[in-house]
């Protein structure tokens, strides 16, 4: 006399706030590269809950030290000092070359950390409070105020005017549109190496080159945004390391916690500016949280994550350029490693739709993209079986 699917979710339409259009599913658990609803009807993860379960479901050696810190101590405060939060934050500066690290509950939090890293940076050096950030247009860094007011996006923003001020939108990939947007008051320029939200767009290494290089000359801080793309999602650990330019500031969450709630942002020495008063988070960076970072940075090089990301990338690329040159319907198809976007000539809803009921789950990124997104531990057999399901899902059954 168990409780329908149908009915929890009528339960929850009336308690949560509706904020999000949910498919009519209620994901009860998951196992390696699969989810099963509350019906036991099985799903092919090709999501991994955005880019957060890097491992999969259940991955070995994970929930162990989760649980294990979970017996010894949950929370501290950032009052005293915890060893797995040092022993996280070791691990992260090593594999990303940044030299600090102060860890936060999510992404947006993170990029509110690091717009106020580079203001705090611009006024030690001239005491004036008017510095400016340039973001790109198409981005997303997050919903909380300073994260949505540098998202460039201004169907986020409309309704929630004033935001933070000082913000100027530049073209993504477009050099020239930075450089035209430069004053005095510059404190940082910040962008995703890999557009996620925007519809998978990953940066041209010219483009990056130049905004480094513009960034030296004038002593502004260039900010990446690895949350989405981060966390060998492209094949190297950050986005970044594939085109050798490196930030002054960084931003991770999403996978860092494979799906327990932490973000970071890092920096390299000289734009820490931020001091004892200037920053705080209650929770950021406790020892649950820090423990399951830690154990996946461990797990990422000793099981050898990366590489498999390149192979897999690799066959998923194949197989998704397979799929476009059979379907005139698909029009473009960007990204690299295990972020990848299909844009259609109509909307992506009612295909992912199908897809969902036919057992794959997909998302997508802007109206017509659908985003590939799987746990980082997909083999071929899941491509190919992702690859057909999609492909029955992409007309309308006639049956
Ligand atoms: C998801 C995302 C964020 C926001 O992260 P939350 O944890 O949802 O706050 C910021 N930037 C990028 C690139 C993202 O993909």
């Amino acid at each position: 006399m168990g409780e329908t699917q149908k009915q929890l979710i009528e339960r929850a339409e009336s308690v949560l706030l509706h904020t999000y259009n949910r498919y009519q599913i209620v994901l009860d658990h998951g196992e390696g590269m699969y989810l099963y609803d509350m019906e036991g009807k099985k799903y092919l993860d090709f999501y991994a809950g955005i880019a957060v379960h890097a491992l999969g479901h259940n991955y070995p050696g994970l929930n162990d030290a989760i649980k294990a810190q979970l017996d010894k101590l949950v929370h501290t405060s950032n009052y005293y000092y915890n060893r797995p939060a040092t022993e996280a934050a070791e691990k992260l500066t090593r594999i990303s070359h940044m030299d600090r690290v102060f860890f936060t509950n999510s992404g947006t939090e993170a990029i509110e950390g690091a717009i106020k890293m580079a203001r705090k940076y611009a006024y030690r050096k001239d005491g004036s409070t008017d510095h400016e950030i340039i973001a790109m247009n198409h981005s997303f860094h997050g919903r909380t105020m300073g994260a949505l007011s540098v998202t460039g996006n201004p169907h986020y923003q409309e309704a929630f005017r004033p935001l933070i001020g000082g913000v100027r939108f530049a073209e993504f990939n477009d050099l020239d549109s930075v450089k035209a947007l430069v004053t005095e008051k510059t404190c940082a320029v910040l962008l995703e190496p890999v557009q996620g939200e925007g519809g998978i767009y990953p940066a041209q290494e010219g483009f990056l080159k130049g905004l480094r290089q513009l960034c030296d000359e004038k002593d502004i801080l260039l900010i990446f945004d690895e949350i989405q793309c981060g966390m060998g999602r492209t094949g190297e650990m950050f986005a970044w390391q594939r085109y050798g330019v490196e930030p002054d500031i960084m931003t991770v969450a999403k996978a860092l916690g494979c799906g327990l709630p932490v973000g970071a942002f890092l920096c390299k020495e000289k734009a820490a500016a931020l001091e004892a008063g200037d920053h705080g988070s209650t929770y950021g960076g406790n020892p649950l949280v820090c423990a399951a970072a830690s154990k996946i940075l461990d797990i990422f090089q000793e099981d050898h994550i990366l590489e498999h990301v390149r192979e897999a990338g690799a066959y998923l690329w194949d197989q998704l350029e397979g799929l476009k040159e059979r379907h005139e319907n698909i029009v473009d198809h960007r990204g690299v490693g295990l972020i990848q976007g299909l844009e259609f000539a109509q909307p992506a809803g009612p295909i992912i739709q199908r897809a969902m009921d036919n057992g794959v789950i997909l998302i997508s990124a802007g109206a017509n993209t659908i985003r590939f997104l799987p746990p980082l531990i997909v083999e071929k057999e899941h491509i190919d079986e992702m690859i057909r399901i999609l492909e029955e899902s992409l007309e309308p059954s006639l049956a």
